[in-house]
Formats: structure tokens, sequence, C-alpha cells
């Protein structure tokens, strides 16, 4: 009998074509999930990858390219992933994006699609999939927020209001599915070098007026106790320990992996 936690069961990570979604979805294939990869990317670079999950961990892998800021889309993908694997069991939103600048200069249109694809995405894939999981009396839905679903920063006025929404939204579900089987949880992530991390740093430079080294030493890992990024596979560990029969009475919980920024 195999002893990995996620043989015969499917797993489905939104944004994971690259950064922290993608080492979740290695992680979860590795203990035996069928896998659906969902995000942009260069479309030889996304196939690469999942075909690396395939051969790697000998499963099966779907990649939806569904957009996480329309509804429509969100409950198409879910609605394939059941079709062609016959479940759902563990849900990982993770899709993200940030943007940095101050509160009277934010583009409206980068406030809503922050809000639509850090927050409300989540509640459109649960919406679709709690109803499977019900059924099948057995769950596990993992939001990634972030520390800015603990404490802010200055210029991320849409990104902290994302993250503390859907530290508010997993509280709810936790509670709502609590008797069903069904876990819902935070991982609430320090700095991890991603590109959604590199990307951000000219607009920090602009805004506070500092060089990429200040921004990378004196703003990121300042912020950080431990002076270090997190990486992307203590993430993906957290996730897979998440999905364990050890891990099954946690639920509701935001549970940092921020090397000490949320505990200052
Ligand atoms: P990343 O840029 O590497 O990954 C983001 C993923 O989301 C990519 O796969 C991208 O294609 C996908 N995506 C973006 N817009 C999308 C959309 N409209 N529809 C579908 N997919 C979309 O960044 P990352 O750092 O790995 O971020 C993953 C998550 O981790 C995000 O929710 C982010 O807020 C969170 N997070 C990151 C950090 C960090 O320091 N990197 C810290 C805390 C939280």
């Amino acid at each position: 009998m195999s002893d990995k936690i996620l043989s015969q069961k499917t797993a489905l990570v939104t944004g994971s074509t690259s950064g922290i979604g993608l080492a979740i979805a290695r992680g979860l294939a590795g203990q035996g999930a069928n896998v659906v990869i969902n995000g942009f990317g260069k479309p030889e670079d996304i196939e690469r990858e999942r075909a690396a999950l395939e051969s790697e961990f000998g499963v099966k892998a779907l990649y939806s390219d569904a957009d996480m800021s329309k509804p429509e889309a969100i409950a198409g993908m879910v609605a394939t992933a059941e079709q062609t694997f016959g479940s759902v069991d563990v849900l990982v939103n993770n899709a993200g994006i940030q943007f940095v600048s101050p509160i009277e200069d934010f583009p409206l249109e980068k406030w809503d699609q922050i809000i639509a694809i850090n927050l409300c995405s989540a509640f459109h894939t649960m919406r679709a999939a709690i109803p499977g999981m019900k059924a099948r009396g057995w769950g596990r839905i993992i939001n990634t927020a972030s520390a800015h679903s603990l404490v802010a920063s200055p210029f991320k006025s849409a990104y902290v209001s994302a993250k503390h929404g859907i530290a508010g939204l997993t509280k709810t579900a936790a509670l709502e599915l609590a008797t069903h089987k069904i876990t819902v949880n935070c991982i609430s992530p320090g700095y991890v070098w991603t590109p959604l991390v590199e990307h951000q740093i000219p607009d920090t430079m602009k805004a506070r007026n500092l060089t990429k080294d200040q921004v990378i030493n004196d703003v990121l890992l300042a912020a950080q106790p431990t002076k270090e990024f997190v990486t992307v596979e203590q993430i993906a560990a957290l996730a897979v320990f998440l999905c364990s029969d050890a891990a099954s009475q946690i639920t509701g919980a935001n549970l940092p992996v921020d090397g000490g920024w949320t505990a200052q």
C-alpha cells in the first residue's frame, strides 16, 4: 500500500505556473495527488512544468488557463477538474498579484484587479468546490495569505486589504465546514524571492525613494528577524502537512512562515 497521503486524490492549485504555487503543486503531487495547475506564462514553460509533474511523480496533471478575476472561468475550471479526475479534494487558493503605490495615486483598475484575484477568486473557487467536498466527506482548503494578512505596509493598500480579507474568509469557511471533515487554513508567507516580489521592487524604490539594494535589505529582509528570505519549499512543506491526518484538528488558523516578521 502507498504511504503517500494524497493517493487517489486531486489537488487544484490556483496561480501555480511559478513561485509558491508551483512548489505547492509539486509538493502535493509528491504525495500522490493528481494536480490541476493554473496561471499564466509562456505556453512552453507551462507545458514543461505540467509534463514534469507527471513524469517525476507518476500522477496526472492538467493545466487550466482560467483567469482568477473571472467568476465564470473559475466555476468552469473546478467543473473541468471534477469531470477529469472525479473530485477536487484539496483546493489551494494561491493566485495573487501585487501593486505598490500611494493611495491617492492608486489606479482604480489595479485596486479592482487585486481584490478580484487575491480575494474574490478564493470565494468563487470555494463556492464551486465545497459541494463535492461535502458529498465525499473530506477536504482541505488552503489559502495563501501573507504576513500582510496580519500587519500592514505603506503603499500596498489593495494587497493588504485583500490579504486581511482572505484571513476572514478562511475563518468563516472553517466554521461552516468544521463538521464535514473539511479544514480551511491560511498560510501566511513572509518575503519569498519570486517574480511577484521582484516585480514590486521598482515601484517600491519610487514610492520610498530608495535604491534596489536598500529595498532588498532595508525593507524586505529588514522586516524578517531571521534576515533571510523564506523559500517556496518551506511553504509547500506546510501545505503538505495541512493535508495530513495529523493536521485534521487545525482549522481556521492563519499560520505565518515569515522569519518572525509578525511576532514583532
Ligand atoms: P508569482 O508571481 O510567482 O506567482 C503568482 C501566480 O499567480 C502565477 O502562477 C501567476 O500566473 C498567477 N496569476 C496571476 N494573475 C492570475 C490570474 N488573473 N489568474 C490566474 N492566475 C494568475 O508569485 P508568488 O510570490 O509565488 O505568489 C503566490 C502567492 O503567494 C500570492 O497569493 C502572493 O500574494 C502570496 N505571497 C507571496 C509572498 C512573496 O514574498 N513572494 C509573500 C506572501 C504571500
